[in-house]
């Protein structure tokens, strides 16, 4: 027998609430009532969301209801998914935390949002994120930062920082972000949720604001690993209106974790020397550690393997993830979308709108990238770039000949203050050290909560795949969580103001 249901259905995790409807225990404009309550009582305080359209939002749960009604079902019917505010959906804001967006209405539905309109899902609001996915902390957001729910004097992480937070605090039961260099894994680990970044080509990108094209993947942000296998076997898939997804068979995600606790059992897990580095947060390498030792309790062998270009890995993205933002960033002239600055001629023009909607942290990444990509420099940096990038994916290809699955830190740190960091754009790049050689590799990966440190912070226990083995990683992380009690933890829900 499993425990019952909290009284709030806030408090559900995303299956929980699938189920619950599937029984007919509780109904989607139920669902979504309890969420725009907590959302009225948190997020003033916690930043989580910057819109919730509460009339689109009720509206598609009557629908959702009334469909079941008929004898309708869908994967999710009636469940809410809240949605990083980067990802188009039809009709509502898609600012990407960014001024110059401010009023920008999207058009269409990306293709993730359309799949889980397919499954049924309502789409509830819009989640706070640094300006165009660039930064770690959810402080680069035009529109203020996010909390962290453990603790609001400290970040959420970023750039998904408010999915994260939103889950977190309950004021979302799953929501989606996207993953450049860390930017699901590392917000869910410093608010103690899961978080998966799938193999780049996995989840289609059309409808997805392109911060580096290359790079860039949506990924699902949950309380369990089980709700992360659920989105992701309706996100995923090859879609005719994005290129760079991958025609591979979609798995039933969720029939992977059938195997419990057991599920590491037999697996080889490798642990890279190279990730435990001078510097680390002691209390983050200690939960970390012991993590890798409860793998090895429920059954995991645990081999030593080397990625010996780590240390060029966070050098490597930055030149990567700059030189194609400098790129994807241009079509903000002021002509084509959201804000627009008169000036005396179209260059003028284009000026002072870029200058009035962007804040500090674009114009850093656009000029470096800029940069990188002129005559003179291209060999000396892009060029040199792309190549150490096949190193680093070589390092991945070598480690996976020797081992299933790779365990690791997600950061080095744990949640740092609001301050902490801005004003070292440098310091806050070296965090995500250990989240973008997946990118760089195309890879996937989970980060799923394994301890706390003594200040009571949530940490996270990275479980990297080879291309296309999302299965063996959510097993994994499936199978720790199942003997572990860390996800069922919650931040407690300290009262926060009303909505205004
Ligand atoms: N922190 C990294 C950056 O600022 C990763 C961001 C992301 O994954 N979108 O580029």
């Amino acid at each position: 027998m499993s425990a019952p249901l909290p009284a709030d259905p806030a408090r559900w995790t995303l299956c929980e609430a699938r189920d619950a409807l599937r029984r007919g225990e509780t109904s989607s404009v139920a669902l979504v009532t309890a969420l725009l309550e907590a959302v009225g009582r948190r997020n003033r305080d916690l930043g989580c969301y910057l819109s919730v359209d509460r009339d689109d939002a009720l509206a598609q749960a009557r629908a959702a209801d009334d469909r079941r009604a008929r004898g309708g079902s869908a994967p999710l019917l009636g469940v809410p998914v809240s949605v990083k505010d980067i990802l188009n959906t039809r009709g509502q804001p898609c600012t990407c935390g960014s001024r110059i967006l401010e009023s920008y209405r999207a058009p269409y539905d990306a293709t993730a949002i359309a799949r889980l309109r397919g499954a049924g899902a309502v789409i509830f609001g819009r989640c706070n994120m640094d300006e165009f996915a660039m930064g770690s902390s959810t402080e680069n957001s035009a529109f203020g930062p996010a909390r962290n729910p453990w603790d609001p004097a400290r970040v959420p992480g970023g750039s998904s920082g408010g999915s994260a937070a939103a889950v977190a605090a309950d004021l979302a039961l799953a929501a989606l972000g996207t993953d450049t260099g860390g930017s699901v894994r590392q917000p869910a680990s410093f608010c103690g949720c899961v978080g998966l970044k799938p193999t780049y080509g996995r989840i289609s990108r059309y409808g997805l604001v392109a911060y580096a094209s290359s790079l860039d993947q949506i990924g699902p942000v949950t309380k369990r690993v089980r709700d992360a296998a659920a989105l992701l076997g309706v996100l995923a898939g090859r879609d005719p209106m994005d290129s760079t997804s991958v025609d591979v068979a979609v798995p039933d995600y969720e029939a992977a974790l059938a195997g419990g606790d057991g599920g590491l059992r037999g697996m080889r897990l490798g642990l890279p020397r190279e990730y435990f580095i001078d510097g680390m947060d002691p209390g983050v390498e200690a939960a970390v550690r012991a993590a890798v030792g409860r793998c090895r309790d429920l059954g995991a062998e645990i081999v030593d393997v080397s990625l010996p270009h780590t240390k060029y890995a966070v050098a490597t993205y930055y030149v990567i993830a700059t030189a194609e933002a400098s790129a994807n960033l241009a079509r903000f002239d002021g002509v084509r979308y959201g804000l627009r600055v008169a000036g005396d001629d179209p260059i003028d023009q284009y000026g002072r709108t870029r200058a009035a909607g962007f804040g500090a942290e674009v114009p850093r990444r656009i000029i470096l990238g800029t940069y990188v990509l002129s005559s003179g420099y291209y060999d000396a940096y892009y060029l040199q770039a792309q190549k150490v990038r096949t190193l680093i994916r070589r390092d991945f290809e070598q480690a996976f000949a020797r081992c299933d699955a790779i365990v690791s830190p997600v950061a080095p740190t744990a949640a740092y203050r609001l301050g902490e960091n801005v004003d070292d754009p440098l310091k806050m790049y070296l965090g995500d050290i250990f989240t973008v050689p997946l990118n760089l590799a195309g890879i996937c990966g989970i980060s799923v909560p394994c301890g706390f440190t003594p200040e009571r912070m949530p940490v996270g226990l990275q479980i990297v795949g080879p291309a296309f083995r999302e299965e063996a990683v959510l097993r994994a992380a499936h199978a720790y969580e199942q003997a572990s009690d860390w996800t069922a933890q919650r931040p407690d829900a300290r009262a926060g103001g009303a909505l205004p």
